[in-house]
Order: structure tokens, then C-alpha cells, then sequence
């Protein structure tokens, strides 16, 4: 009898932790699989504003996808998808197609700029190693033109934030950081810099306990940073943003807008032609596709609603391992011929923002809130999990986060 083909999109924590798992339920002659991913390494999504704001490095962040699949039982292919054709059981790459009896699809992110004139062909955006990895080169780039020039130009050492969001409030928490090294480095007044987030809510983090937004907006500005709150984007330019608060516009000089206030799904699974709610696939309980069945989705391109809160579950690497775990339980079972498929369930383990390496805050186990040294050693900890969960001790000694203070 012919096995069965799984073909799995994208080597994310969604993707990768699926192949891992079915790596070790499934035997060479139960079924052929095939993991896609652009890169033949995975990053970790979770850390890229470390590497954008050059408190680690790139190299840090990431590992070889060859060294965590057993390459005996799955196939790596190292290529772009271009789209996926559910109709027709295939997906095209770059460089072919491939088909498949049974899809995952774990393509991850990509920002959403909702239109706002400029920002997507001038605002940086924390994405993936590359594009974090420009951003702190643009960064130390300016601050080092800026004593080379005879007019002096603050733009260079102004950099703002879109969005006080997670993936923002983590970024400028590093940024806080990084600035005083960059200042020392390149013989400039940390007085001469600034660092500005601008949030179109009245308050960062919206969702948060409001103890723990207190802290971390104290923590932030006591390391120099600026907040705007309630001010909308209105424009980005190479050399400026305009916001507007409070029905006034105000413009401001910079060279460096890091936009870090909306993700979408890949754009890939909108124009797939799987059914989808505002560009994710509103998955079922085991996580399938509804319009296609054989077709599983993790990670941020699938929805899953909250039922107690009516609204979707927010897209994290948390939410996507766990997805993984049953995805990779569901298709091992329809590859043995059972029917009776696991219903996923999500269990919330709590969520701790980083505000720089030795800084953080969050709520855990329920609600218990964390500040400071013992939130930033639970980030740690939380960081160090999902390394050992993917690859392992091995992985997680290579890349562990060890440097407690
Ligand atoms: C700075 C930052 C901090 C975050 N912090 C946290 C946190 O503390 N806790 C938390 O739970 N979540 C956090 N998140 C969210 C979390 O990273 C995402 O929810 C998670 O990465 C989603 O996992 P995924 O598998 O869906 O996608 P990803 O991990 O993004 O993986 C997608 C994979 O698909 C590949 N890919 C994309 N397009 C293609 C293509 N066309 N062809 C081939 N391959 C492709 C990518 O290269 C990548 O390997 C953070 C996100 C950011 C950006």
C-alpha cells in the first residue's frame, strides 16, 4: 500500500514541533513526511526583538533544522511556498511542487500595516533573523554617522515605536538597554537620544493587569523612554512620522520607525483558497481545516476562539506548541486508521513580558504576578522550555539562555 504523504509548511514552532512529535510517533514505513522551510534553520520568534535591538545575536537566535529532525524519517526541503492549491492536494515552491494526502500549515506571521501611508515601504518591522538583523545594523549605522556629519542630525538618534504592544513593549525594553552601550560606543550623550513609543490605546498592553502595565511603563521610562498614548500614525516617511493625538498632528524627525503593532497570518493561506476569517483559518476542534479536512493549520495562520471570552485566542508560541502536539497525536492516528481524533484544548501557562535582561513582568500559574528579577528569571525559564521541548538538552545547552544576572 502506498504511505501516506504529510507535508508540513514552514519550520516555525508551530511546523518544527510538529515534525518532532510525528518524528518519533510514525516509523519510516508508516508515512513519508516532508517539512518545507525558507531557511534551512528555525529562529525563535520570541527573541527576535533581542537580536533588533542588538542585546544578542543573530547567530543566538536561531539553529540548524537538520540538527533537530531525524532527517532518516522526514525529508527537509529548503524553499519558498508560493501557494497552497487545497483543491488539488498541492503546494507550489520556488523551485516545484509538491503534493500532498495530508497538509500542516504553520506559515506563520507577517505585519499588518493597515494602510497607513509610508509605513510599509519606509518602517522597519521585527519579522524574521533578517529583518531583525537590519535593524540593529540601521541603528548602529546612524549612531555612527551621526559624529561624522558637520550638521548635526537628531533623526539619527531618534527612533520610535509603533504599537505598546507585547512585541513592543519587549523591544523597547531591550532598546532601554542597548542605548547606553551604543552612546558609549559611539561618543555620544544618552541626552542627545530618544526612544519613543507611540500607541494608539490610552494605555500599553492593552488586556494586562493594570499593576502590571504601571510597572512596566515605570521601568521603561525611567530608562529614558517616551510614551505617546492615544496617538494614532498617521504617516511615516524615511526621515519622520506624523501621529495625531487629541485631534492635533504632530510630526517627528527619526531615521528609524519600528513598526511593532499589528501581525497578520501569512498572506499565503488568505489567498489559498482554504476558508478563512479575516485571513486565518478558523480551525475545528482537531485543529482541520473546515473546507479541507485534510488539511491541518498551527500556530498564528489558525483561529481558535476562546469560548469564555468570546473573542480568538491571541496568536503566541505558546498557543502553537501546544496546537503542534495534537496536530501531530491527530495525523498519527489517521495514518493508523483510527477516526477518533483529539479535540484541542489550550492550557494557559501564563504569559511574562521582557523589559531588558534583567527586567520583566507578567502573571503565572492563574494569576500570580511577577516583577522584576523574579519575572525576568521566569522569561528565562520560559525561553529555555520551549528550546528543550524542540531539540531537547542538547539544544537547549547550546542555546540556552544561562546568564541569570
Ligand atoms: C518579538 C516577538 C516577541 C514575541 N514574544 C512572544 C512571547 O514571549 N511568548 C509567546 O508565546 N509568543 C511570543 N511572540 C509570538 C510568537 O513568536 C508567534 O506567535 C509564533 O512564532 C507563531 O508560531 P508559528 O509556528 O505560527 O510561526 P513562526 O514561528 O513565525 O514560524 C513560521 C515559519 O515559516 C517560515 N515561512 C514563512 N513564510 C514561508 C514561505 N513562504 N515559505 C517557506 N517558509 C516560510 C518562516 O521562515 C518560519 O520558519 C512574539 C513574537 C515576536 C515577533
Amino acid at each position: 500500500m502506498k504511505k501516506p504523504r504529510i507535508l508540513i509548511l514552514g519550520a516555525g514552532y508551530g511546523g518544527l514541533m510538529t515534525a518532532v512529535k510525528l518524528q518519533k510517533k510514525l516509523g519510516v514505513n508508516d508515512a513519508s513526511i516532508t517539512l518545507v522551510n525558507k531557511h534551512d534553520y528555525h529562529y525563535e520568534s520570541t527573541w527576535l526583538h533581542e537580536v533588533a535591538a542588538g542585546t544578542i545575536a543573530p547567530d543566538k537566535a536561531r539553529f540548524a533544522i537538520k540538527d533537530i529532525i531525524n532527517t532518516s524519517k522526514i525529508d527537509f526541503v529548503q524553499d519558498t511556498v508560493l501557494s497552497i492549491e487545497p483543491d488539488d492536494k498541492k503546494v507550489i515552491l520556488e523551485d516545484g511542487e509538491l503534493e500532498y494526502d495530508y497538509l500542516v500549515v504553520g506559515l506563520g506571521f507577517e505585519a499588518a500595516t493597515f494602510g497607513i501611508p509610508g509605513l510599509l515601504e519606509n518602517a522597519f518591522t521585527i519579522g524574521n533573523i533578517n529583518q531583525s538583523r537590519l535593524i540593529r545594523e540601521h541603528i548602529d549605522y546612524n549612531f555612527a554617522m551621526y559624529n561624522n556629519e558637520k550638521e548635526k542630525k537628531p533623526e539619527r538618534l531618534t527612533i520610535v515605536v509603533g504599537g505598546g504592544g507585547f512585541t513592543g513593549i519587549e523591544f523597547l525594553g531591550e532598546l532601554a538597554n542597548r542605548v547606553p552601550e551604543l552612546c558609549k560606543e559611539y561618543d555620544i550623550d544618552r541626552d542627545q537620544v530618544r526612544i519613543i513609543n507611540v500607541e494608539g490605546a490610552p494605555t500599553i498592553l492593552p488586556g494586562f493587569d493594570p499593576e502590571l502595565v504601571e510597572y512596566a511603563m515605570n521601568s521603561l521610562e525611567k530608562r529614558g523612554v517616551e510614551f505617546k498614548l492615544g496617538a494614532m500614525l498617521k504617516e511615516c516617511t524615511p526621515d519622520s512620522i506624523t501621529f495625531e493625538k487629541d485631534g492635533e498632528q504632530e510630526t517627528i524627525a527619526t531615521k528609524t520607525t519600528v513598526w511593532a503593532a499589528g501581525v497578520r497570518a501569512n498572506s499565503i493561506v488568505e489567498k489559498s483558497g482554504l476558508e478563512h476569517n479575516r485571513g486565518k483559518v478558523e480551525v475545528s476542534p482537531e485543529l482541520r481545516a473546515p473546507s479541507h479536512p485534510e488539511v491541518f493549520v498551527v500556530g498564528d495562520c489558525a483561529l481558535i476562539m476562546n469560548e469564555e471570552t468570546g473573542r480568538p485566542y491571541p496568536p503566541t508560541a505558546q498557543i502553537a506548541m501546544q496546537e503542534a502536539e495534537v496536530c501531530a497525536d491527530n495525523l498519527a492516528k489517521l495514518v493508523k486508521g483510527e477516526d477518533e481524533l483529539e479535540a484541542f484544548e489550550f492550557i494557559n501557562r501564563g504569559t511574562v513580558a521582557s523589559l531588558g535582561h534583567s527586567d520583566a513582568m507578567g502573571a503565572v500559574f492563574g494569576d500570580k504576578k511577577l516583577f522584576g528579577f523574579t519575572a525576568s528569571l521566569m522569561k528565562k525559564v520560559i525561553d529555555n522550555r520551549s528550546l528543550f521541548k524542540l531539540g531537547g538538552i542538547g539544544l537547549l545547552l547550546k542555546k540556552g539562555k544561562f546568564n541569570i544576572f
